[in-house]
């Protein structure tokens, strides 16, 4: 049985992506070797063994921090069911969730009702339940230098890229031919949602994305949450 690493969990709606205005459960896991310069979850990257607390102390945390606790999955719904949370979709986020075989939880989630969706980078094979709704985000040409392997491109849903500038959505374009997406594109059966997501609301990156979309038939995504200030 996998023994997950949890930063945090929280419950709150969902901001990004085909799941925007979504009552959602955000499982946050601890770890992530990626290094993106603008991360705004730098707190979750390290793994260090004299940060792991009870899950109730890591639980109560008023700010972000590297603290985690150790869970497997049923403790993980011990935790949902005691805390009455309402939504019925869980989110697996990190961090970089896909450090971690994550089938007992996604499946898990699915026997109980609930949607269940991943959010990754991309640079680790996705391992999840067939039903799990894979989000990638890839993280291309980051410090770390890990390559978004095709295999995940492959398996998502959705992806959805966080742009500023043009070169942004011209790596992307690269990206989509590299790793052999551009056929399963065309098909309208099997071909991802493609959300584009101006990077910390700018102005101009904003107007870029709409140009995109509408250019291109993808999809705006522009992080509900940070305009409604919920986490
Ligand atoms: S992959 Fe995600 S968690 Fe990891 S460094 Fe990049 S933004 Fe941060």
């Amino acid at each position: 049985m996998t023994e997950l690493l949890v930063n945090e969990m929280f419950e709150t709606i969902q901001g990004e992506g085909s799941y925007t205005g979504t009552p959602a459960i955000f499982i946050r896991l601890q770890g992530c070797p990626v290094g993106c310069p603008w991360c705004d979850t730098k707190h979750t990257w390290e793994v260090l063994p004299e940060r792991v607390q009870a899950s109730d102390v890591v639980l109560l945390k008023a700010a972000e921090d590297d603290r985690y606790f150790k869970a497997s999955t049923s403790e993980l719904f011990t935790i949902i069911e005691n805390k009455r949370w309402c939504a019925k979709h869980i989110v697996i986020t990190g961090g970089e969730p896909c450090m971690y075989d994550l089938t007992d939880l996604t499946q898990a989630a699915i026997n109980k009702g609930f949607s269940v969706q991943i959010e990754t980078s991309g640079t680790y094979e996705v391992i999840c339940a067939p039903d799990t709704w894979v989000t990638v985000s890839p993280k291309i040409n980051m410090k770390a230098g890990m390559p978004v392997l095709t295999s995940a491109m492959l398996r998502a849903n959705e992806i959805k890229h966080p742009i500023a500038m043009q070169k942004h959505i011209d790596e992307l374009d690269q990206l989509l031919r590299d790793t052999e997406l551009e056929a399963k594109l065309s098909n309208k059966a099997v071909q991802p949602l493609i959300y584009i997501q101006p990077i910390s609301q700018l102005e101009r990156a904003t107007q870029l994305a709409v140009e995109t979309c509408i250019k291109r038939n993808w999809r705006l995504s522009v992080q509900l949450h940070k305009y409604i200030g919920v986490e």
